[in-house]
């Protein structure tokens, strides 16, 4: 009789450093075929994306060193949010973008990418806030507006200007038409007589994000800025065992 062959224990795969992880797809910044499927990796990517609040203080500054930066809601908010397969596979899912003085009274508009969010709002507050108050830090995939914020936008902020939820900036952005030739056909939600919504297909105007060229067409960008039905989950009553 042959021996019955034995279940070896698989070995504990290791994770390998972070520039091991990426090199793949045309441009190398895409996560090599090899780690794809890695569950582990994917949550160590996960772990280190949550921990980038560390140096978030309790008035929503992020402090390092002597100098410090206003954290925007909705980037603390990303910080808790589940990165997509996308911005898994994506050596650099965001950007820091500011304006930065061209030496004649200009400016001209840079961008450097990074790899986690984290290190893109610590290069806010060590470098790009020195050129640019008003620097920013985009989400190249983005991310769903938070849930207090869902069905709040488009809306009228104090400045009397409308206002939309770009899901790359991750705040609250004016938008532009571009041209106003460019128009596209999509769903849009319409209040009904029965105190909910209906979908039409409508025509819409292109628009833009005025910081990140973000657009309308954008699923994200749609699903932030449509009205939502609040459903309400009754509690189911539970058994309580009485003692005796
Ligand atoms: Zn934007």
């Amino acid at each position: 009789m042959r021996p019955r062959r034995r279940a070896r224990p698989t070995p504990k795969q290791k994770i390998p450093p972070v520039e091991e992880l990426y090199g793949g797809g045309y441009t190398g910044r895409l996560m090599k075929g090899e780690y794809t499927g890695r569950k582990d990796i994917h949550a160590a990517i996960q772990r280190r994306h949550e921990r980038g609040m560390a140096l978030i203080n309790a008035k929503g500054y992020w402090v390092q060193g002597n100098r410090q930066w206003r954290v925007p809601y909705g980037v603390r908010e990303a910080f808790s949010a589940t990165l997509s397969h996308g911005h898994l596979m994506n050596k650099y899912p965001f950007y820091v973008q500011w304006r930065h003085p061209d030496g004649n009274g200009g400016h001209k508009i840079k961008r450097r990418s990074c790899t986690s969010l984290g290190s893109a709002v610590s290069f806010i507050t060590l470098h790009a806030t020195r050129a640019d108050p008003d620097a920013f830090v985009v989400c190249k995939l983005g991310f769903y507006a938070p849930v207090p914020m869902l069905g709040k936008f488009p809306r009228r902020l104090n400045d009397g200007k409308l206002y939309y939820w770009c899901p790359r900036c991750m705040q609250p952005r004016r938008m532009r038409q571009v041209n106003p030739q460019q128009t596209f056909y999509a769903d849009k939600k319409y209040p009904n007589d029965q105190g909910g919504y209906t979908w039409k297909n409508v025509k819409l105007a292109l628009l833009e994000c005025t910081s990140c060229g973000a657009n309308n067409r954008d699923g994200k960008f749609r699903a932030s800025n449509q009205p939502v039905q609040k459903t309400v989950i009754k509690p189911r009553r539970t058994s309580t065992r009485r003692k005796r």
